[in-house]
């Protein structure tokens, strides 16, 4: 398919989303068709996605939408070659992921910018997201070796014990637009590692990382089928069939939790393997010990990491009443020193959010705790003109019942609410469906063990503002999901246990192991 680059300058009225840098070359060479069995081609109607700059609302690219024939090919393409794929030795596959993490890391600055592009966020932050992606590919190119397996004596000690790990199959990707390349190499990286075919469908907001993936991967040494890609538009329709086709063997999905619930629904079909990885409401807990500048520093990780589009993003504050003043205050001097703008420029620290319904959502949220007797301390104003900037908000004395405290925010905004008792603070940190990440600040190691005991949150961070790891298990627990990704619990999301009991028909073999010598 031809590329069609319409997005090479941004409107000059706009005061910060002047890109002057000519970053839009890298688009130029991204592939725009859908990537089936090792060869690019075009979706079976021709039908095209356009994939635009939340900093300008411009198209940066139109690229091939998936139908479901596409996505049946890819499938087929998967399944034929399973079972090749699955008989590489685990160094071969060791080896393509090391080449794939040297190359993304040599390629890191124009994966940063196609993810500033798509996505939004700043370039010092897409450079960050491609350091951590890459590092699922080094973390799983060490794995892939130590698949293992064990052998015991059953305790009557008539039988051998045997048990072997093998890859669980074809496995469909769905990822979210927040993170373009480390929601995919999280998933791609222990699937490579443990033998197993994949076919991935990336947001279609953001599929312009992946597709450039693509390409890095073939380069790498990923057979064709191994790694197919399909972008969609009309996803329910392509995704359907594939999830209750009998051929896929497990689903992994990063996203909204309405969504993931539908789609734990339609994986009971075949019965697949199933890993969640959904919405989050994190609590982030300030005990009257705190360090405040080191718990400011914190916060601002995890509320502005993203423009406060993560998963993990701190979405309540609950701050004991002693400190409360202090650390509101160097939140909100921090907040207003920020800089927002297209995230492509220099020196800006906040991008766009993704569009123009998630602002409304921001705003609406602000809107309903000031009618409810927040008080608006900085921000809470939307930018006209093009893209979809939101400045960043601190809201202060914000009431029980706001929306705020209850809803995925998924933007800047920084609720502040306060505590005196350190039970009530864990009971209301935890009064929530959701379960992904909390955060806590304090001195006190007494401390530190009861709320990391008693928080029902999958990840909880002590004294820091983030928390993803590739050597750690990412993942929630309620509605924030299950299944875990990262660390040595990741590649178990793609390995099925087999056990065999073997019968050694020897009397003098059978007890052998047992036998007093
Ligand atoms: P989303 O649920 O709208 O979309 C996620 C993916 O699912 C996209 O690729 C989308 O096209 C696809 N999709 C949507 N409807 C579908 C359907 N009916 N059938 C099949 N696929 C469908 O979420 P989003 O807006 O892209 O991402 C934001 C959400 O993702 C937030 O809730 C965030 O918390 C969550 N998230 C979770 C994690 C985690 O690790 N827990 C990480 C990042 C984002």
């Amino acid at each position: 398919m031809p590329h069609s680059v319409t997005d090479t300058t941004t409107p000059a009225s706009h005061p910060t989303a002047s890109d002057t840098s000519g970053r839009t070359d890298a688009l130029h060479s991204v592939p725009t068709g859908l990537y089936i069995d090792g060869v690019w081609r075009e979706s079976s109607d021709a039908s095209t996605i356009a994939v635009e700059n939340p900093a300008t609302g411009r198209t940066l690219l139109d690229i091939a939408s998936a139908t479901p024939t596409d996505g049946a090919a890819a499938l087929d393409a998967a399944v034929a070659a399973a079972d090749d794929w699955a008989r590489t030795s685990p160094r071969h596959r060791g080896e393509i992921l090391r080449r794939a993490f040297d190359l993304l890391t040599e390629r890191a600055e124009h994966f940063a910018t196609l993810i500033t592009l798509e996505m939004g966020k700043p370039l010092a932050q897409a450079r960050g997201e491609v350091a951590y992606g890459a590092e699922f590919f080094r973390w799983y190119s060490e794995e892939s070796v130590r698949i293992d397996g064990r052998w015991s004596t059953s305790p009557d000690g008539k039988s051998r014990l045997m048990t072997m790990r093998q890859p669980v199959g074809p496995t469909l990707m769905i990822t979210p637009w927040n993170f373009p390349l480390a929601m995919g190499t999280r998933k791609i990286g222990p699937a490579i590692a443990a033998g197993c075919t994949m076919v991935i469908k990336p947001a279609s907001q953001t599929p312009l990382t992946m597709l450039a993936l693509a390409d890095l991967m073939t380069e790498v040494g990923v057979p064709a089928g191994v790694l197919n890609v399909i972008p969609t538009r009309t996803s329910g329709a392509v995704m359907t069939p594939l999830i209750t086709d009998p051929r896929l063997r497990k689903l992994t999905f990063t996203g909204s939790t309405p969504v993931g619930k539908d789609l734990i629904r339609q994986s009971a079909e075949q019965v697949l393997r199933v890993s969640m990885e959904l919405g989050g409401n994190a609590p982030f807990l300030v005990f009257e010990d705190a360090d405040i500048e080191a718990a400011v520093d914190g916060a601002m990780l995890a509320k502005m990491r993203n423009m406060g589009e993560a998963c993990t993003a701190a979405n309540r504050f609950l701050v004991h009443q002693s400190v409360a003043d202090d650390f509101a205050a160097l939140l909100a001097q921090k907040m207003t020193a920020e800089r927002l703008g297209a995230g492509i420029d220099d020196g800006v620290t906040v991008g766009p959010l993704i569009d123009d319904k998630q602002r409304r959502k921001v705003a609406e949220l602000v809107t309903d705790a000031v009618d409810r007797g927040a008080d608006l301390t900085v921000g809470g104003e939307r930018i006209d003109g093009p893209g979809y900037f939101y400045t960043p908000t601190v809201l202060t004395n914000v009431q029980p019942g706001s929306a705020v405290l209850r809803e995925e925010i998924f933007g800047p905004v920084a609720p502040i609410a306060t505590f005196t008792d350190d039970d009530d603070a864990i009971a209301r940190a935890n009064d929530t469906e959701y379960g992904l990440a909390a955060y806590a600040f304090t001195a006190s190691t007494a401390r530190t063990i009861k709320v990391a005991e008693s928080l029902d949150f999958g990840m909880i961070g002590i004294n820091q503002g983030i928390i993803s790891n590739a050597a750690a298990p990412f993942g929630g627990m309620k509605h924030s999901g299950f299944g875990r990704e990262g660390g040595p619990e990741g590649i178990a999301e793609y390995v099925e246990t087999k056990y065999i009991g073997i019968n050694p028909l020897d009397a003098t073999v059978r007890n052998s192991h047992t036998d007093a010598r």
